[in-house]
């Protein structure tokens, strides 16, 4: 039996208290064209954004402190954090007071994403680009599209906007679209039937 990925997820919360989705299984693997992202939107001790990545059956994760930016000029510190479980994708709500990340949450956008790392003109799995430190991904969400290249460097990970039409250095997608997208989303995006959504809504 390999190791639980979500290990670290269940040992921060009790889920006696915090209403966060238990996992019940351990991530199965999945083809990751056409995964899952979902960036939410976290008032805890400070304003962040938590970018999640379906990777392997879950959800990768990173919470940028700073606010992202469709500039890309703009780089972005991307604090690595734990695997969370591919219902969290669904998640917002209430974290009482005391738990783990306590606050609230909201799904800021969520989407598909394909990943574009290429390696001798060949796309590179997404998970042997993240552990190789570069990964190209093309979102397609609510409000995030076109590419982003997430890097880690000595400082850690940093978000980019890549250079494409959906680049914007004038625009502030953040000020401009600050409520959650879950049901308008979840709507839209359940007719294209992607794969790895239609689990995630019925569980809802
Ligand atoms: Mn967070």
């Amino acid at each position: 039996m390999t190791s639980d990925p979500l290990k670290s997820y269940r040992a921060k919360r009790d889920f006696s208290i915090t209403s966060e989705p238990l996992p019940k299984v351990a991530g199965e693997i999945m083809d990751s064209k056409n995964a899952i992202f979902v960036v939410q939107k976290h008032y805890s001790r400070n304003l962040h954004y938590d970018l999640r990545l379906e990777v392997d059956g879950v959800l990768k994760s990173w919470a940028i402190p700073k606010r992202l930016s469709l500039d890309p000029k703009q780089k972005r510190l991307a604090i690595e954090t734990e695997d969370h479980p591919l219902e969290y994708a669904g998640f917002e709500g209430i974290i009482p007071e005391g738990q783990y990340g306590a606050g609230t949450v909201i799904v800021w956008d969520i989407g598909i994403y394909e990943n574009i790392t290429e390696k001798d003109g060949r796309i590179m799995h997404i998970s042997q680009a993240l552990e190789n430190g570069h990964a190209a991904i093309l979102l397609n969400g609510k409000k995030l599209s076109g590419g982003f290249a997430l890097t880690r460097t000595k400082r850690g990970w940093i978000l980019v906007k890549m250079k494409d039409e959906l680049a914007d250095s004038s625009k502030d997608i953040l000020k401009a679209q600050p409520e959650s997208v879950l049901f308008t989303a979840s709507k839209e995006i359940s007719k294209k039937k992607m794969k790895g959504f239609s689990k995630i809504f019925f569980t809802l």
